[in-house]
């Protein structure tokens, strides 16, 4: 039987909308407008698009977003400069800086200098930290995507086996902490591979959630995967003019009971945690 198509761009359309009516809502009592600033270093093509489509989206629910480009060769003192001022700049909430970064800037430095009020990306060590320990914080927003299209497909993964194939610091690692918590959306049973794992397909064919994060194109194949298992394909691969995922979608289709398509999978639902997590961000600053 052809396996249920997990339609992101759908569930993602649902939580932009249920954010901009936050923001309605926000604005109404009296709130200030959510503010994202996104920092792009260089001309990556693709990175481009990403904080394009970001912005875009934070102007349709409502908030304010500016996008500050800086040429590929800026150091990392101007970046921390950049960020610094963002930090005390309270039109916004959120401040994005677009990954990968040029060679000679080095991103973990970077990444910890976000005042982690606005770390709406999730990935300052002070957000990973909390949410290894349950405690509320900004979630990283492709594990977060993750896990609201399986709940919001009727899959919680309380109790699942849950595989992730990847374990790299911004999908791999952050979602098998999110997965396994004590907290509604966690309860997973779950297991990491990455490049080291001994009989790979023995491991991914014990999952009923498998989630490949490897970027690597159309790695997964049907021998990997248990018949009737959800497979959630995190990968983004160019291949040609094309977009793939690290799924071989046709012939694992076939076998799961779901999948997410690459594209429209997991890559909408980034975007509608990061409106989320900036939404959070501008809330908090009444709240406290
Ligand atoms: P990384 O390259 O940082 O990590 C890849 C991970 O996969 C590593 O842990 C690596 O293992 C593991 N891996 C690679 N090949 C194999 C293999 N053959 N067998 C087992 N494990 C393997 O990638 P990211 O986590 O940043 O991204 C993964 C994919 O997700 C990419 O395609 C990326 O474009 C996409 N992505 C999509 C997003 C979205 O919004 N949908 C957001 C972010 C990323 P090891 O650690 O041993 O090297």
């Amino acid at each position: 039987m052809a396996a249920r198509i997990l339609n992101g761009n759908e569930i993602a359309a649902d939580l932009r909308a249920e954010v901009a009516e936050g923001v309605t809502s926000l604005v109404a009592s009296g709130g200030p407008q959510p503010g994202l600033a996104a920092v792009l270093v260089g001309d990556d093509a693709a990175s481009a698009v990403y904080v394009r489509n970001k912005g875009r989206a934070c102007s349709e629910a409502g908030m304010h977003s500016e996008t500050f480009h800086l040429p590929a060769d800026t150091g990392q003192a101007d970046l921390m400069d950049l960020i610094a001022g963002l930090n005390a700049d309270n039109r916004f909430h959120g401040i994005l800086v677009q990954l990968p970064l040029p060679d000679q800037i080095d991103e973990a430095t970077i990444i910890e200098s976000i005042a982690p009020a606005k770390d709406v990306d999730g990935l300052h060590p002070i957000s990973q930290g909390r949410m290894l320990q349950g405690q509320p914080t900004f979630l990283p927003c492709t594990p977060a995507g993750v896990q609201q299209v399986l709940l919001r497909s009727g899959y919680d993964p309380a109790g699942k086996h849950v595989v992730i194939v990847g374990r790299s610091n911004i999908v791999g690692k952050p979602l098998a902490a999110l997965l396994m918590q004590r907290n509604p959306g966690g309860n997973a049973t779950v297991t990491v591979c990455h490049t080291r794992t001994r009989d790979l397909p023995d491991i991914t064919r014990q999952a009923d959630i498998l989630v490949a994060a490897m970027g690597v194109p159309g790695a997964v194949t049907a021998d990997m995967v248990r018949e009737g298992a959800v497979v959630i394909d995190v990968g983004i691969n160019r291949v040609g003019y094309r977009l793939v995922g690290d799924v071989d979608y046709d012939a694992v289709a076939a076998k799961a009971e779901a999948i997410t398509p690459v594209p429209g999978g997991i890559g909408p639902m980034t975007i509608a945690l990061l409106l989320s997590n900036t939404l959070d961000a501008a809330r908090r600053t009444v709240s406290v």
